[in-house]
């Protein structure tokens, strides 16, 4: 079997007990709330005190998921996943929960994340009897609960983290409730909320709005909770030595707007990065516009702070899929073009502000920059929220190897020059820092600094190792 050691893993996951209802129908909803999250494909795993059942789907949450599916997964206890898609793993048998049946009894597992020493514990596993269905990190962390000593969760717990190195928030449904883990550096978030008598646990607190459930507090780095008709218990918590790495990228691109991390509204934060763009790259020009949506909120708040009105200038097409990974240059264009359509009405003549997240390859800004000029936009001034991309992520975000990364390749003034625009600023660490206001020490830069909150293997998203 081909391993992939580096499948990068982005994705969103929810777990629901309820005392007193199905809940399968509410991790749905969760699940729908963090399609963002995640597009290739989705699945549910529910328990109902006889039966531990898991249904996977390619595809959207809603395409996979009718009514009647969803009642064919009954139980006070649920947990769902959905997972993006990634260059090359796009299979079926990757979709999650998975599950795994050993001597600690039988489980489904939801990750969300990336494991970084995946191929010593997988060996390690294979010698202890365990049979692999997937080339899934996943997968992995399923068997390790299953297998680990310990005489319950808490103990497994702090094996599982003791052993395992990289990205994890887990949702676990076990027979005797839903667990939420999440990895000591808290790379991806995690969050609980209440719901009557029961407990939502999801990946963004959005999530947690759309299912009418009162948001309780994120889980901490490192911790594990139970959720039963017991109520809700920390059964491990790993002693914490102060250095967190929450994924910046989540904050610039990857989360909702209108989701909080580490308790700060995300389109706050994404408008504070707005405002120090102007700061630091002032220009004189007639309008702020924002690639949608997720520059929206950082083109207000330089429209803000500059005091160049804000308007917009292009539409997206909310039905269309994802262009980042289409696997050839027309496609691309094309792609880009399916997604974004300019207001020629609203752009003629004028000198644009032009905000966006984040440039990766550096494939979809030219089209992005072609697609304005094409709309009579007169100058475009590109502000980009994210520090220049250098490095790639090996904890659970599909950047790119170095080799692709147009930063890593090449200085800001030569990629203004590849993309065509008239001018092209970027935020620096610092100001990121500042906008979202969270200390140095408690976060993952390691795709603009190239240092890393864990060792490594250098470009280890390509190796592949036969078994
Ligand atoms: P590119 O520079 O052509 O590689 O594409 C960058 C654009 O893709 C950004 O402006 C984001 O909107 C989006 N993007 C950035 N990172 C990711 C990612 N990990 N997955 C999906 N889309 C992304």
């Amino acid at each position: 079997m081909t391993f992939d050691s580096g499948i990068h893993e982005e994705c969103g996951i929810v777990g629901v007990f309820s005392a007193d209802e199905s809940v399968t129908r509410i991790a749905f909803f969760g699940l729908f709330a963090l399609q963002h999250r995640g597009q290739e494909s989705a699945g549910f795993a529910s328990w109902d005190g006889t039966e531990l059942r898991i249904k996977t789907a390619m595809g959207l949450v809603a395409q996979g998921f009718t009514e009647d599916q969803i009642s064919l997964l009954p139980g006070h206890s649920a947990i769902g996943h959905t997972r993006y898609s990634t260059t090359g793993s796009s299979h079926s048998k990757n979709a999650q929960p998975i599950r795994s049946k050993g001597p600690n009894g039988e489980i489904a597992l939801a990750h969300n994340g990336n494991v970084v020493n995946s191929v010593e514990l997988r060996r390690e596993l294979i010698d202890w009897g365990c049979n692999f269905e997937t080339s899934n990190d996943s997968e992995i962390i399923a068997h390790m609960l299953t297998y680990l000593p310990g005489s319950d969760w808490g103990q497994r717990c702090s094996s599982l983290m003791r052993r395992l190195s990289g990205a994890y928030s887990l949702t676990v449904l076990t027979k005797e409730g839903v667990m939420a883990i999440r990895d000591p550096l808290g790379v991806r978030p995690l969050c609980i909320g209440s719901l009557g008598k029961g407990w939502v646990i999801a990946s963004e607190t959005c999530a947690l709005d759309h299912v009418g459930a009162k948001f309780i507090r994120e889980v901490m780095p490192g911790e594990a909770i139970m959720v039963n008709s017991d109520g809700i218990k920390t059964i491990y918590q790993k002693p914490s030595n102060g250095r967190a790495a929450s994924c910046i990228f989540e904050n610039i691109y990857f989360a909702r707007p209108d989701s909080s991390l580490d308790g700060k509204l995300v389109y706050t934060q994404r408008m504070e990065m707005g405002a120090e763009l102007a700061r630091k790259y002032p220009v004189e020009a007639d309008l702020v516009i924002g690639i949608p949506d997720s520059a929206t909120a950082a083109a207000v708040g330089y429209s803000k702070a500059s005091g160049i009105p804000y308007g917009e200038g292009v539409i997206k097409n909310r039905y269309a899929g994802r262009t980042f990974i289409l696997p050839d240059q027309r496609q691309r264009e094309l792609g880009v073009r399916r997604k974004l359509n300019p207001l020629p009405d609203i752009i003629k003549n004028k000198r644009l502000v032009v905000v966006d997240d984040s440039i990766v390859r550096g494939t979809t800004t030219p089209h992005v920059v072609n697609l304005l000029k094409s709309g009579g936009a007169k100058e475009i001034h590109l502000r980009i929220c994210a520090p220049p991309i250098k490095w790639p992520c090996h904890l659970g975000v599909d950047l790119a190897s170095k080799r692709e990364l147009i930063a890593a390749n090449k200085s800001v003034e030569e990629i203004r020059e590849f993309i065509g625009a008239d001018s092209l600023g970027y935020l620096d660490i610092e100001n990121l820092l500042d906008s979202v206001n969270i200390p140095k020490d408690k976060v993952c830069l390691g795709c603009f600094s190239g240092n890393h909150p864990i060792p490594v293997q250098l470009e280890m998203d390509k190796l592949a190792l036969e078994f």
